[in-house]
């Protein structure tokens, strides 16, 4: 059997865990040796015991655990060559030549980059005589398999990412929550949300909440918007509904490309309207908490497929990503998806919007 590595890295999101379980699970059913990475990148580059061999039972009582148990951290050192030699010597000596690199784009091109470099890497250790000839040849070629663990699901080429419906969840119940207050007193309450440059929390929180409006960042409201935002509550409020929701997008913006914040909103709505409105940022609460039954069913799935995924690899075979399209778990080209992700991206920041809602839809990768 092969020998696996597995770490979590960049941002951590709810479910990371029931996919390093099911990696651990899944590769010992297999007959593979396991090895879980701590503190991501940074594990990798420092070894030791950082890299540990895992059991069936070492993750047991894991999969409704919000975060990352074996920890995530940003990395400096393994961004240059001379980390990444570092962090190849200390998996080349516990015989770990595939990895689960369970994290964001950044994590994932980070992978797909030393799978590149790996011979290199292995022939200079060599050279040095940090690694013998038999470990250089026993793990000739780095396999890859990516799983992207986010709660902004705004990665291209998955139709879900792992957290975001933990996350969506967390909303919802705060709205629930302020709702039922909020309504006794006739108050307008707007919310602040997540997402980076993606809408796509805001705008199905929006919808399962029944906001009256919505901010975000891929459809910049048009002038008069302050018009038709305020029209819409009193509307709203001329036919007895007794309280008011409004969710801002952290990366909302008006089209002069003008941030719109909560409190922009707060303070329209009480000047013209004359509402007693209150502004919630939920923040990291939304990251928090245990994960849904979706994200545990997704990351299982996920780490599974991850690690058949390596188990087929022979020989040099592109790095991939697994992903949901439609309810079927698929893999993906890690490096076409992180390009079409990194695309969005500049498109994003470009403003222009179209081409960006066009690329982030699924059908590309078909
Ligand atoms: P999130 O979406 O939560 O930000 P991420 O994986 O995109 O997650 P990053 O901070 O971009 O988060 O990346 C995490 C780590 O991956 C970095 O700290 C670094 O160690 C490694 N990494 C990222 N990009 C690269 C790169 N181009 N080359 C080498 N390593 C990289």
């Amino acid at each position: 059997g092969q020998t696996i590595g597995v770490f979590t890295s960049g941002g951590d999101s709810q479910g990371m865990n029931a996919a390093v379980r099911a990696v651990v699970r899944m590769g010992l059913y297999l007959g593979c040796k396991v090895y879980t990475i701590k503190e991501g990148y940074q594990g990798m580059v420092d070894g030791g015991d950082h890299i540990v061999e895992s059991t069936w039972s070492g993750v047991s009582g894991t999969i409704e655990k919000g975060g990352t148990i074996i920890g995530s951290a940003r990395c400096k050192a393994f961004r240059e060559r001379e980390g990444r030699l570092k962090a190849a010597g200390n998996l080349v000596r516990c015989g770990i030549n595939n990895l689960v690199c369970i994290g964001g784009d950044g994590s994932l091109t980070g992978a797909n980059l030393f799978k590149q470099e790996w011979k290199g890497l292995l022939s200079e250790l060599y050279e040095a005589g940090e690694i013998s000839e038999t470990e250089m040849q026993q793990t000739m070629y780095l396999n890859i398999a990516g799983i992207v663990g986010s709660i902004d699901n705004d990665f291209c080429g998955t139709d879900m990412t792992i957290g975001t419906d933990t996350a969506l969840h967390r909303i919802i119940e705060a709205v629930d929550a302020i709702g039922t207050t909020a309504s006794s007193h006739q108050r307008c309450f707007v919310m602040e949300v997540m997402g980076r440059h993606c809408g796509y929390l805001a705008l199905v929180a929006a919808m399962a909440s029944e906001a009256d409006f919505v901010f975000i960042p891929e459809n910049p409201v048009a002038s008069g918007w302050q018009e038709q935002l305020c029209g819409k509550l009193k509307q709203e409020r001329d036919i007895g509904q007794r309280l008011n929701i409004i969710i801002v997008a952290e990366g909302a913006i008006d089209s002069h490309g003008q941030p719109i914040t909560a409190n922009d909103v707060k303070k329209l709505v009480t000047e013209r309207l004359g509402y007693d409105t209150r502004v919630t940022v939920l923040g990291h609460v939304q990251r928090g908490g245990n994960p849904s039954a979706f994200d545990r069913l997704l990351a299982s799935r996920m780490g599974a497929e991850a690690v058949m995924a390596l188990v087929d690899a022979s020989g040099d075979t592109p790095a991939v990503v697994i992903a949901l399209d439609g309810n079927q778990i698929k893999r993906r080209s890690l490096m076409g998806c992180v390009k079409r992700t990194l695309y969005v991206q500049e498109a994003m920041k470009n403003k222009e919007f179209e081409k960006c809602i066009e690329a982030r839809g699924r059908s590309f990768a078909k």
